[in-house]
């Protein structure tokens, strides 16, 4: 059997709850989880290196303050509520430009209990997975996001940025050369890039998904809402291959789409 979890990042204040919908009732109708990487109180004026908004700001509205949090757009809150399949990740807390690359253990803890804090006034359940914002997060950065979660989801690991206490664990993963692993009691998972992305070629998308999904036992495919709404029209094709890869995992009897919470209860194998 194949386990995928679908993770899809940077809801935040700005997100149009119809953009979601748009992009995953094909998957909720089939009985498929979504996990939502949520901003919980995101900084309005993050620019990308070349100066422009960052997009899940420049594709939706907010309100004009420095940072917004996710329970003001209650339109958004309730249409995730009112979806069982839709499971929320605390996404950093302001993704700002690397905020869990800093090594300084007090702020970071104060950005995770923030962002907790404000994912709980929205009225979601505590997350038990953790996704650090632009794939960074430092060795203090981990020991403090180990301290509260179940499940850290990001792009790679490195022997420079793990705990110390987790070294020993490290070596063992790249030794078998494992995507994932554990440490500390903690599920640690990779994903292989963002394979649903307007900069990847479309006509290898849905093969690349498959060659990701059939070589592993567990993977993680990440993807950007607003990646598909970026002129603030949808981007018909793009949407088109996701519900391609929607339909292409219903088919399949041996790949099943699980949650990062099933992943948390121990009910998936992750290598
Ligand atoms: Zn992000």
């Amino acid at each position: 059997m194949h386990y995928v979890i679908l993770r899809d990042d940077d809801t935040c204040a700005f997100t149009p709850p119809a953009c979601l919908e748009r992009l995953y009732r094909p998957f909720l109708e089939r009985g498929m989880p979504v996990n939502l990487a949520a901003i919980p109180e995101v900084r309005t004026d993050v620019r990308t290196v070349d100066g422009g908004l960052e997009g899940y700001l420049a594709a939706g509205s907010g309100p004009d303050v420095p940072f917004a949090p996710i329970a003001q757009n209650r339109g958004l809150v309730e249409y995730i509520r009112s979806e069982p399949l839709y499971h929320i990740a605390q996404h950093g807390c302001h993704h700002d430009s690397f905020e869990f690359g800093d090594s300084n253990r007090r702020e970071l803890a104060r950005r995770i209990d923030r962002g907790a804090n404000s994912l709980r006034e929205a009225g979601f359940a505590l997350p038990e997975t953790f996704v650090a914002p632009y794939d960074r997060i430092s060795r203090e950065a981990f020991v403090e996001v180990a301290a509260r979660f179940d499940v850290i989801s990001t792009g790679w690991f490195e022997a420079r940025r793990v705990p110390l206490r987790w070294c020993a664990a490290y070596a063992l993963k790249k030794l078998g050369r494992r995507r994932h692993w554990r440490a500390g009691g903690k599920y640690l998972l990779s994903h292989p890039g963002c394979l649903l992305s307007f900069s990847r070629p479309r006509a290898d998308m849905m093969a690349s998904v498959r060659e990701a999904v059939g070589g592993a036992t567990l993977t993680v495919l990440v993807s950007h809402w607003w990646e598909f709404f970026r002129t603030g029209a949808p981007d018909e094709k793009l949407i088109g291959v996701l519900h391609e890869v929607a339909g292409w995992l219903a088919s399949r009897s041996d790949v099943r789409v699980v949650s990062f919470r099933d992943v948390a209860s121990g009910d998936v194998p992750v290598n």
